[in-house]
């Protein structure tokens, strides 16, 4: 057989088909995929220890003959194990191994060998545990070198894939190089074969050092090459050029009531620059719940429609659709700019008068009779087609929405200006549609994406490097920082008598149960037990409401409605009387929810945010829970319940007591859950990215600069090697 890269694994001797199957799990097929497949880590078996130098704990390479050596059975375990005695010159040490009695068919008395590994102390006996052996006759393939460690997954032993990979030394030099030569000059890398050579059979430490540099480098080259490749398309699109409008821009800041932060002044200048383009913008707007990206957008909004184009605004959730709309409305009124709702329930035209003082209709809670329901989805659906109408024929100058929008065959006049808030709720195809909308004049709509997840500034270098963001890094002023603690079991009762203060105090309280296995079913039965636990048990002179995902919408949004309609102003002494003890009584003072209240809703009356179970949320995710407090002038609180005493654990929930910092936050959890985990949809091919590269500052300015160099004095398209490589990462730092 002629061993090549394209020879199928199970061809190779000693795969056979249990093996075979193993590899194929790994996506491993072929002689060129196990090369591929690199080691986790290595141990450097360089040194060898003298026996009576060893100390347990601690892991040793150890060399000598074999004293004696044996299987014996476990009487309790039915395990079978090796055990061996090793001399050298200067003492004996034990070494043991578990159900392997083939063992001694190899190792004989008298033999010399090399063991290394772990050296435990075992009931006053020093062990060596499982060690990795050789016999000092053989070539030595795992000892006295460095000897690489792969992922010991799916029965496959390193020492298993050592073998198999020294059958396939000879291959390694049909791999390709696919990086230019000049980059290799310039930065000074090993080449492709040679890494895979060295991953696999480092010759020293510092062979071993260039061929991980080459891994790292090429990581994050190639992702850097994809990002600017794409940006490249992205700017062959053309846009309508809006142009900024500085008086009116000054008007709609003195309207507002407040002054802009200088981050907010500075996000807003950077969007109307790019308005001003007749590229498409692809911007994110990042900033900490509360920081006022709505204003921004509002001003951008203004900008657009002043200019006599349509601006879309989506919202993920029926219910943040409606206050954005409330809010945009007041803000956009004034300057006679038609605002109007659409989403899968409500539709609100521009020409409805008064606008209602909840988006939801009064009598949507209540079960109502059936043909006053009837009578209220008739004219909601007429309702609509006048907003689609309007749409259409260019009435409505920023249509605020939920992906219900791109559900109904919309058309605009001339839609110019997409916002998206809190965009990872949107599918990539929705996203398409909206894109393609604006198709009259053959242009794309500027694109505008607002996130409270702050993505990591290494991050932000890195995979969105050569994207736009803008970051309101600060906040409005008189926000007072949320006061974080981590609450044990045994203080849960003092929280309790602190909650039922607040009440008293007219304030409301969220409390947010667990994420269960992401079962639906078992965050149900949780929720329902919390709910019933504080509403007989602790706080029975309270009113509680539940709300979570298996609720039908209209359920969700009356619940959602009632809690945040309770904005209590201190009832005046007629109405103490009127309503007793419990002025408003009605309303919710304890909302239990699952993660459901994660996304942008605002309740300033809120005031304190119990999370349970918070060692089971990623830290971003306590940030987002903590931001629904601390929206209003009253002092809020969050409370951390667990009982999980670790300390990762505790360590982790620190990190969000000690800082109130979005990003600072998003980094540790970068750094502690990986890129997949933190992007979450955004991800594609960064999730197999090592996140110690995406973290690393001074290889992507590395990776950058050379990416940038070479694309100026080369075309992609002359290396095609190179192409193939970026594929995986197409479609990583879209914004969409
Ligand atoms: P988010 O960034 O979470 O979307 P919002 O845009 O909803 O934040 O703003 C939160 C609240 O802060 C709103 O009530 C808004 O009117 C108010 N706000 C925004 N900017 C400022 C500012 N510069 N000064 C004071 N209040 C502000
Ligand atoms: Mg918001």
């Amino acid at each position: 057989m002629v061993l090549t890269l394209k020879t199928k694994v199970s061809e190779l001797s000693g795969v056979g088909e249990i093996y075979g199957k193993r590899l194929k799990k790994l996506g491993i097929e072929t002689a060129e995929d196990l090369l591929l497949y690199f080691p986790r880590r290595w141990e450097d078996f360089t040194k060898i220890t003298d026996i009576a130098a060893v100390r347990a704990p601690g892991s040793y390479c150890i060399e000598g003959s074999i004293w004696s050596i044996g299987n014996k059975r476990s009487a309790r375990r039915r395990m079978s194990i090796t055990e061996a005695i090793i001399a050298d010159k200067t003492g004996t040490i034990k070494a043991v191994w578990f159900n392997q009695p083939f063992l001694i068919k190899n190792m004989k008395q008298g033999d010399e060998v090399m063991l290394a590994g772990r050296v435990e102390n075992k009931f006053g006996v020093i062990t060596m545990k499982s060690p990795a052996y050789e016999k000092k006759s053989d070539r030595q393939k795992h000892l006295g070198k460095i000897a690489p460690v792969y992922n010991e997954t799916e029965g496959l032993s390193s020492r298993w894939l050592r073998y198999q990979m020294d059958k396939l030394v000879k291959v390694i030099y049909s791999f390709k190089e696919y990086l230019p030569a000049e980059v290799i000059k310039r930065q000074g890398l090993i080449t492709h074969p040679a890494m895979i050579r060295q991953l696999h059979f480092p010759e020293n430490s510092y062979q071993l050092e260039k061929a991980e540099e080459r891994l790292n480098f090429d990581e994050m080259f190639l992702l850097q090459l994809a990002v600017r490749e794409q940006r490249k398309e992205l700017d062959k699109n053309r846009a309508i050029a809006i142009r900024f409008n500085e008086d009116l821009s000054r008007e709609f800041t003195k309207k507002l009531g407040f002054t802009l932060t200088n981050a907010q002044k500075k996000a807003a200048w950077e969007i109307i620059k790019d308005l001003g383009k007749p590229v498409p913008m692809n911007r994110l707007l990042e900033g900490d719940v509360g920081s006022g990206k709505t204003v921004v957008a509002a001003m951008a909004a203004l900008m657009v429609a002043s200019d006599g184009f349509q601006t879309v605004f989506l919202a993920p959730t029926e219910i943040l659709a409606g206050q954005h709309y409330e809010s945009l409305k007041k803000m956009l009124e004034p300057f006679e700019i038609t605002v109007a709702l659409l989403t899968s329930k409500t539709a609100i035209s521009p020409s409805d008068m008064p606008a209602p003082s909840s988006v939801i209709p009064a009598e949507a809670g209540i079960q109502p009779d059936s043909n006053s329901a009837s009578k209220s989805a008739q004219s909601q659906k007429a309702k609509k087609e006048e907003v689609l109408k309007q749409a259409k024929d260019g009435e409505i100058q920023v249509l605020v929405g939920t992906h219900a929008v791109l559900k109904e065959d919309i058309e605009f006049w001339n839609l110019a200006f997409v916002i998206v808030d809190e965009q990872h709720r949107f599918g990539v195809k929705q996203r398409a549609i909206l894109r393609k909308e604006s198709g009259k004049q053959g242009t794309m709509p500027h694109f505008l994406s607002m996130s409270a997840t702050p993505i990591p500034r290494t991050l932000t270098l890195s995979v969105y490097g050569d994207l736009d963001i803008s970051v309101i890094d600060e906040m409005p002023p008189g926000r007072k920082k949320v006061g974080t603690f981590v609450i044990p079991p045994e203080k849960k009762e003092d929280s309790y008598e602190f909650m039922r203060r607040e009440v008293k105090k007219g304030r409301q309280i969220f409390v947010i149960c667990p994420l269960i296995d992401d079962s639906e079913t078992m965050e149900l039965k949780s929720v329902t037990a919390e709910y019933e636990r504080l509403s007989r048990m602790i706080f029975p002179d309270l009113k509680i409401a539940m709300i979570h995902g298996k609720m039908r919408p209209d359920e969700k949004e009356r619940i959602m409605n009632d809690f945040a309609g309770a904005q209590r102003v201190a009832p005046s002494a007629g109405e103490k009387e009127r309503r007793g003890t419990h002025p408003l009584r009605e309303k919710i003072d304890i909302l239990v929810s699952t993660s459901l209240v994660e996304v942008g809703v605002d309740v300033p009356n809120a005031t304190i945010m119990i999370i349970e179970g918070a060692d089971r949320f990623g830290l971003a995710q306590l940030h987002q829970f903590r931001g629904r407090v601390g929206r209003s002038r009253h002092q809020s609180y969050c409370f951390l319940f667990t009982d999980n005493q670790s300390e990762t654990v505790q360590k982790r929930l620190d990190a969000i007591v000690k800082t109130n910092n979005g990003f600072e936050i998003a980094e540790k959890d970068l750094e502690i859950r990986g890129p997949g985990e933190v992007l979450g949809e955004r991800q594609h091919g960064i999730a197999d990215i090592n996140t110690k590269n995406l973290m690393n500052a001074e290889l992507i300015k590395r990776t950058k600069t050379e990416a940038k160099k070479f694309l100026e004095k080369n075309d992609l398209k002359d290396f095609p090697l190179l192409v193939e490589k970026i594929q995986k990462y197409n479609g990583v730092a879209n914004l969409e």
